[in-house]
């Protein structure tokens, strides 16, 4: 679908989409129409930026019928405020020659003019999960209509800890209704909502180059745990001259908060950490310093990473090996930038030596290991989620704790059965060939030449 005279629209969409001044859809857009107007459950991996908005929008304002219902209809939820108002001014740009009545609904602004505003009606609902769940307990707002949900930027509403939220709206929604996911990174945590609440979705993404830069050279490390990692990381960093520029990619905050501690003690003000329960003023000061190399680390996870401009990073070091694949081409594609060197490093331990697999099948080549330096001490200390986990049975309602989200957790039974790593790892096998260079250690050092 190059051109929107493709898409199966209205007039009216179309004058619009003319008024805007687009010349034709982007790649997330023409390849997520169809399916969502097939009614499909449907999963899109996409950025801000990449136009997913309207690729979502385009397919639900096409089905949409003129209505003067007072429920809504389709409901968007998306992590904050502002996109809910950015959001609401896309429907409105592209509803500019329909009938439609769209409300947003969102925290720290008066409840009761939102109230007045969905007791009017609505066809739409835009609304972070706080609030829009306030209204339908004051009875203010009924759910039982809504045929779409859409979620956006699901790894930032996780990551914020918003699983529950969602959850609780889930159960107060029809269950024959369309879902539609956007999320810029595949995370556990997504992973796992997804398999609890959508039905064989069809996943939709703009593909991941598994060529990695030349001038990125990618070494790993084969380390027993995590604070072993870290000790590893404190042994090279002492090296100022050569790790001038580092960013550490951990694959959830717990990590990224455990492994600052660490470094912490040894080079204070140096090293800055981010994730998403900094403040956002504590992230912009923190990403400025580090980009005028004021600090020299800086400790952060996937989903904070989106979207950080920062260049000539000397290395990216993966503490964590990520179990999306994809993950792993985003965070070293931040070093090596605009032809200048950069350096991978990656930590695995025994449990994520398949995912090292994965990205490598991806890749098509090996990552060069180095000798774990004698120098370094091997700890013997345990973090919570590598301790041996005892046979008590597991409640159904204990509460998510230290064995979820970090990279040698525990599974839980449901997740164990469908052995999403060999799947996926199935799909990748068959998307790319195998490795043609199994066992050649030089594969980086020859591919410069
Ligand atoms: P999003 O990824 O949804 O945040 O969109 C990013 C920006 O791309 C927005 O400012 C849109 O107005 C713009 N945009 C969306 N679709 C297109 C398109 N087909 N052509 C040009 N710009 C677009």
């Amino acid at each position: 679908m190059d051109s929107f005279k493709d898409f199966n629209i209205s007039n009216q969409l179309h004058y619009a989409i003319d008024d805007l001044g687009f010349e034709k859809p982007t790649p997330i857009q023409a390849k997520a129409f169809s399916v969502i107007l097939s009614g499909k459950d449907m999963v899109g991996i996409a950025q801000t930026g990449t136009g997913k908005t309207f690729a979502y929008l385009l397919p639900i304002l096409q089905e949409l019928k003129f209505s003067k219902q007072i429920h809504p209809r389709v409901l968007i939820m998306v992590p904050t405020r502002e996109l809910v108002l950015q959001v609401t001014e896309e429907i409105k740009k592209l509803s500019n020659y329909l009938s439609l009545r769209v409300v947003s609904v969102y925290g720290g602004a008066n409840i009761n003019t939102q109230r007045q505003e969905v007791a009017q009606g609505a066809d739409i609902v835009v609304a972070t999960p706080g609030r829009l769940y306030d209204l339908v307990l004051s009875r203010t707002l009924q759910l039982k209509s809504i045929k779409k949900l859409v979620i956006d930027e699901v790894d930032i509403m996780l990551d914020l800890g918003f699983r529950f939220q969602l959850i609780n709206i889930f159960e107060l929604l029809p269950s024959r209704r369309q879902n539609i996911m956007f999320s810029a990174t595949m995370t556990e945590d997504v992973n796992e909502l997804i398999h609890d609440f959508f039905i064989t979705p069809t996943t939709v993404s703009i593909a991941v180059s598994g060529t990695p830069l030349d001038n990125i050279s990618q070494y790993c490390y084969a380390v027993p745990n995590f604070y072993t990692k870290a000790n590893l990381l404190v042994y090279l960093l002492n090296d100022k001259d050569v790790f001038n520029k580092v960013l550490v990619f951990t694959s959830n905050k717990r990590s990224a908060d455990r492994l600052f501690e660490v470094l912490n003690e040894y080079f204070g003000y140096e090293i800055a950490v981010i994730h998403s329960n900094k403040t956002q003023n504590y992230r912009i000061r923190s990403i400025e310093n580090f980009n005028k190399k004021k600090t020299r680390v800086l400790v952060t996870t996937d989903v904070m990473a989106r979207g950080l401009h920062i260049d000539d990073i000397s290395h990216v070091v993966n503490f964590d090996t990520p179990s999306f694949p994809e993950n792993y081409m985003h965070r070293i594609g931040r070093t090596g930038r605009a032809e200048q060197e950069g350096t991978s490093l990656l930590f695995y331990t025994e449990k994520e030596q398949e995912a090292k697999e994965v990205i490598e099948e991806l890749m098509d080549m090996e990552i060069s290991i180095i000798e774990f330096p004698e120098e370094v001490e091997i700890s013997t200390r345990l973090t919570p989620s590598e301790q041996p986990k005892d046979e008590e049975p597991r409640s159904a309602y204990k509460k998510r704790d230290e064995s979820l989200g970090s990279g040698f957790h525990e599974k839980s039974d449901k997740n164990k059965k469908t052995n999403q790593g060999g799947s996926y790892r199935r799909l990748i096998a068959k998307k790319y060939k195998k490795p043609r260079t199994r066992g050649d250690k030089n594969y980086n050092n020859r591919n410069k030449k």
